[in-house]
């Protein structure tokens, strides 16, 4: 139970709390686009890249 201050707190499920796995990366900068919670499987979208996207 250690509780580190950690940058990225937002890979945790908004239903249950679980963690959240990568289940999709940008293919330009390799930054997590999409996550998936490995406990209910809900998807949440992190981010957009339009710029690598259309790049
Ligand atoms: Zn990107
Ligand atoms: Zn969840």
């Amino acid at each position: 139970m250690s509780q580190t201050m950690t940058l990225v707190r937002a890979d945790l499920c908004r239903k249950c709390g679980g963690e959240m796995n990568i289940s999709e990366k940008c293919k330009q900068c390799r930054k997590p686009i999409t996550l998936r919670c490995t406990e209910c499987d809900h998807a949440s979208n992190v981010q957009f890249h339009p710029l690598c996207i259309y790049g």
